[in-house]
């Protein structure tokens, strides 16, 4: 059921992020990078992410992620993180997940980046900004601008590859895109004046933002609904 879902829906989909790259004079649709987003859904929807090609996926709890992965393993897959990530649970996301998007907050960086430490790795993470100017979103101000951002890269134990932002729930084209340009130009920004930052991946767009956050600048993708269905 997964399976034919989404063999259905990804032609669609990728045929949307070349569109929004061409409207946007980019010649890299190709290396919009998709991740599917399984979480509540059940392992079925990881085995057709497989199957179906998709390389990476994301959860946004680190046990429900744990639990799948102890069931099916990893299936050649990159999991990421993709919600909130409490400082306590770190220690067993370290033992899931390959990138982390959700580091919000200075206190959590290093907290990642003393568990990374301890098993001598270096945790490749995306620092989480608000770029809404609401206070109940979390993340990063995007007015503290890239000092926040060097701040969490000189910390050791982590290796900060880029930056992830959601937008606020709504359908208001202004307030979406103006979140997602604030979001690209810090990460240009921080690609310019800090040092220690690698400007990867800008990891922005859901179902119902990808293609706005793709003319924005995005080259990261975070998809459930559009893929797997809506949630129950
Ligand atoms: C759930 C979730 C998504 C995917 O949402 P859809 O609207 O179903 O595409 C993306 N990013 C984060 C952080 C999420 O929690």
């Amino acid at each position: 059921m997964y399976l034919e879902r989404l063999e259905a829906a990804l032609p669609e989909v990728r045929s949307r992020i070349d569109r929004a790259c061409e409207r946007s004079n980019r010649q890299d649709s190709g290396a919009v990078v998709i991740v599917g987003v399984t979480k509540s859904h059940t392992i079925e929807a990881l085995r057709a992410a497989r199957e179906a090609g998709l390389g990476v996926i994301g959860e946004n709890r680190v046990r429900e992620a744990a639990d799948k992965l102890e069931l099916v393993g990893r299936l050649g897959l990159e999991w990421h993180m993709i919600g909130h990530l409490q400082r306590n649970k770190v220690k067993a996301a370290l033992k899931v997940f390959s990138l982390i998007h959700s580091v919000d907050s200075l206190r959590l960086a290093r907290e990642i980046a003393k568990e990374a430490s301890r098993t001598e790795r270096q945790m490749p993470v995306l620092v989480q900004i608000d770029a809404s100017g609401e206070a109940t979103k979390s993340g990063i101000g995007a007015s503290e601008g890239s000092r926040a951002v060097k701040e969490i890269c000189e910390i050791g134990g982590i290796e900060v590859i880029g930056l992830m932002t959601m937008a606020p729930l709504t359908a208001d084209e202004g307030i979406l895109r103006n979140v997602f340009r604030r979001t690209c130009a810090l990460f240009e920004r921080c690609g310019q004046e800090v040092e220690k930052f690698e400007p990867r991946y800008l990891s922005m767009g859901m179902t119902n933002d990808y293609e706005l956050a793709i003319e924005e600048g995005s080259n990261m993708v975070r998809l459930g609904t559009a893929l797997f269905g809506e949630r129950t």
